[in-house]
């Protein structure tokens, strides 16, 4: 018989996780121990397995419950890097379809934790990205919208076809 693994999870002193998150962290790096769960100050995911939890803003608990779901929906669909913020913002909706995906397969985690999924609080995430994809895609020069290559890089349909043709 396999010896369960014993789970770990360093915390820094200066977090106020309370003890439901960390019983909620607990029951993930049971299920998914090919992953790390880290502790840190930002909500991250980094191929190939490791999972960064921002300890410093619980609340309300549900968003941090959420948010962890969230990264835990990119570890699950094996997201690597992106080149295009296109891609980027299907892989950030592919995540949380993954966390919906997990709070319907664990009906525990909303008598337990009272976790469920918000619809609300999703659709402000995605939009901040799609601002933020916005905010990228505008020339600096003219204010044109830019559109952006396989490669990564953008181009401006002025500056950088029209005024620099050769
Ligand atoms: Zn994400
Ligand atoms: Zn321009």
């Amino acid at each position: 018989m396999v010896s369960p693994k014993p789970l770990k999870l360093d915390i820094p002193k200066d977090t106020s996780l309370p003890e439901t998150a960390y019983a909620f962290l607990s029951e993930l790096i049971s299920e998914f121990p090919q992953f790390n769960f880290i502790i840190s100050s930002r909500f991250k995911w980094k191929y190939p397995k490791s999972i960064y939890i921002d300890a410093k803003t619980p609340t309300p608990p549900l968003y941090f419950y959420l948010q962890t779901l969230h990264e835990l929906g990119h570890a699950l669909s094996n997201h690597k890097d992106y080149k295009t913020d296109v891609r980027r913002l299907k892989m950030e909706s592919e995540a949380w379809e993954r966390a919906r995906e997990l709070i319907k397969t664990h009906e525990n985690w909303t008598k337990t934790y009272d976790i469920t999924y918000n619809e609300d609080f999703v659709e402000e995430q995605l939009d901040s990205y799609r601002d933020w994809l916005h905010q990228r895609s505008k020339c600096k020069i003219c204010g044109l919208t830019r559109f952006q290559k396989k490669s990564g890089k953008w181009l401006c349909p002025k500056c950088d076809l029209i005024d620099n043709r050769s």
